[in-house]
């Protein structure tokens, strides 16, 4: 036996490493099991947005999840300091929706005025704002924008350094992290679980699936069906830059350094993570039709990456009926949601009802039924 804690983590990503550091957080003792380089890993490939604008039209639960973790972030953030984490560059000063035409401008009205009428969506301080203002803000976007809209909730983090943050404050509260841990097997053992794995046989009381994509097989080993499928983006990075862009936008942002990071594309490939030089083709023209003054800059770097999605884009969060204590977390936002899963998810881990509290985003709304 490689070992027994409190809790077993199944994959060392964004959503599994928050959920590791709050449970370490408050005690319980951690092994975070993780495949390692050849699994794929939407957290070494995303955009680091910590998102609030539009989240959750359709699901008001999802609004209020999405706002609370961004209203505990800056604790987060300090909590992993504290922890011998790193700066994860967190900031929080808004964001903009650009719109390109009328009908692009109606649709993020539309939107607002929807989610206006969702209960539990927070405060209705996002609003749209019209070219002139736009223009005020950003003096470079070109002249199909007709305006945005605007919350200042938004925000970005330095997706890498906050994977890596999570790592180290984890580490450092006594997690343990089993690289080239594949679990092959999960099943109930006694009053806990086993987990086997290419590292050797882990047992716990508790076994939390946070495997990214893989929780669709790995899941249904405990009871739970998980329906989350891949969605490929693809990220561009240009060479460093004089200020162009003075605030986040949903689909390009200016980092500290001057590069200019772009892309929000979303595109059924399967499993497929080449990079599609006619989708690149695709968002660099659109790129350059809200920023005219970056037609000749390069592009000196681009990768793709795959989602984790659920058929409705929300998360999907249970515990198991069939072997309690046993819970599957997927989500797609994983860098926004980081802050609530480590500070509220994980702790509800631990102390129990958590069926009840996360019932909107349970994989019952798809009408599935739980796994033989
Ligand atoms: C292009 C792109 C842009 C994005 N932009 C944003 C953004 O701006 N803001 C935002 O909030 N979110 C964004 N996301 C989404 C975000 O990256 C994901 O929600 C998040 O990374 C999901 O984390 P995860 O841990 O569930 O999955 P993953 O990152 O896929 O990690 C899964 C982990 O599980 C491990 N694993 C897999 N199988 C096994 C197994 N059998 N045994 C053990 N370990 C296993 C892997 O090694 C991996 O470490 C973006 C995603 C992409 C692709």
């Amino acid at each position: 036996m490689a070992g027994s804690s409190d809790v077993i983590v199944v994959g060392g990503g964004l959503v599994g490493s928050a959920i590791a550091y709050g449970l370490a957080r408050e005690g319980a003792k951690v092994t975070i099991l993780d495949e390692g380089d050849v699994a794929f890993r939407a957290s070494r490939g995303n955009f680091g947005l910590v998102w609030v604008q539009g989240k959750g039209d359709g699901m008001p639960d999802y609004a209020s999840w999405t706002r609370r973790s961004k209203d505990l972030y800056q604790g987060f953030a300090d909590g992993m300091l504290e922890h011998n984490g790193r700066d994860i560059e967190l900031k929080q000063e808004g964001g903009l929706e650009l719109c390109l035409g009328e009908d692009a401008y109606r649709e993020n009205e539309d939107e607002i005025r929807r989610m206006h009428n969702q209960p539990g969506v927070g405060e209705n301080d996002r609003r749209m704002i019209d070219a002139e203002e736009v223009r005020k803000i950003m003096p470079l976007v070109g002249p199909e924008v007709t305006g945005a809209s605007f919350s200042p909730h938004d925000g970005h983090v330095n997706p890498l350094y906050l994977l890596h943050s999570l790592h180290a404050a984890a580490r450092q509260l006594g997690a343990r992290y089993v690289s080239g841990g594949k679990t092959l097997s999960i099943a109930r053992d006694g009053d806990g679980f086993r987990a086997e794995t290419e590292a050797g046989v882990f047992r716990s009381g508790k076994l939390v699936i946070a495997a990214g994509i893989a929780n669709k097989w790995l899941a249904p080993m405990v009871g739970l069906d998980i329906p989350v499928n891949p969605n490929r983006g693809h990220i561009l990075i240009t060479e460093r830059m004089q200020p162009v862009m003075p605030m986040l936008l949903v689909n390009a942002r200016q980092t500290a350094d001057g590069t200019i990071n772009f892309g929000n594309s979303h595109e059924d490939a399967g499993y497929d993570t080449s990079i599609s030089p006619a989708k690149l083709g695709e968002i660099a023209r659109n790129v350059v039709r809200y920023f005219p003054i970056l037609k000749n800059v390069r592009v000196v770097r681009t990768w793709s990456a795959l989602r984790v999605m659920a058929p409705d884009g929300f998360p999907i969060y249970r515990e198991s009926e069939t072997a309690p204590g046993a819970f599957s977390i997927s989500c797609h936002s994983g860098v926004t949601l980081a802050a609530a899963h480590a500070l509220d998810l994980a702790p509800t881990i631990l102390n129990g009802g958590f069926n009840d509290r996360f019932a909107a985003f349970s994989p019952e709304r798809f009408n599935v039924s739980p796994a033989a």
